[in-house]
């Protein structure tokens, strides 16, 4: 063994390789996170950690989320080509990068200014078209756009926002973390049926908690 640094190619595959052992199996899933590099998206002290298997610090006090958890939510929403997909959270923009190569439209909304047009530039850069990016309290939705086929949330908030759920269509999924923030967190999946909505657990999780209003730029 040395310690020479990983080439672009060994980086890629350990990357992958994480994911998989950490249960994202699904192979439209893993072929879209192979296609975003994830780089990008982290900027400054923390650039260099962007490839590992990690939360990290970006813009505004928020964080980017841990690529296994971003492939296991992407998972667990099982999106397929012809969805309308909302994401509340846009932080980096990773996760949105992440649904444009596997919806036909995604709507990212976050509360911070900053983040929208940070994450905007950067899927111009990639010519990620599909996605629309609005800065706003997302806790509200999007009623101009729903129904959606997907939500996503990647803030914690106690219980599932009431005009989400009223936002997803019928067979729709939404996949988000709750629990109060600070103590432990379980991320859920709820299902959309004619007969109401079904709720299943799936592991823990620690996210930044959904706040209302817009941020504060500094
Ligand atoms: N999905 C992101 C990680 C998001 S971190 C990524 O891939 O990088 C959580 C984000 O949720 C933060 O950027 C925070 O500003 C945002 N947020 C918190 N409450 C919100 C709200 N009510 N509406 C919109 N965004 C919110």
């Amino acid at each position: 063994m040395n310690d020479a640094p990983l080439s672009d190619a060994e980086r890629k595959m350990q990357f992958l390789y994480a994911l998989r052992s950490k249960g994202v199996t699904d192979a439209r899933v893993l072929s879209a996170m192979e296609s975003v590099d994830r780089g990008p998206f982290i900027t400054g002290l923390f650039a260099a950690r962007a490839y590992e298997d990690m939360p990290l610090p970006i813009a505004c006090g928020q964080t980017i989320s841990q690529p296994s958890v971003v492939g296991l939510m992407t998972q667990a929403l099982e999106v397929s080509p012809r969805d309308k997909v909302l994401e509340i959270g846009t932080g980096s923009g990773y996760q949105a990068a992440i649904l444009s190569k596997l919806a036909r439209r995604v709507y990212t909304i976050d509360r911070h200014r900053r983040l929208v047009r940070e994450a905007r530039v950067i899927f111009d850069e990639m010519g990620l078209t599909n996605i629309t990016t609005l800065a706003a309290d997302g806790s509200h939705g999007l009623p101009q756009q729903a129904p959606f086929d997907r939500i996503i949330v990647t803030a914690a908030a106690e219980d599932p926002p009431g005009p989400l759920l009223a936002q997803l269509k019928e067979g729709g999924i939404m996949v988000l973390p709750v629990g109060q923030s600070d103590t432990v967190q379980h991320l859920i999946r709820v299902r959309k049926t004619a007969d109401g909505l079904e709720y299943d657990e799936m592991r823990a999780v620690r996210f930044v908690p959904l706040l209302e209003g817009l941020g504060k730029e500094a």
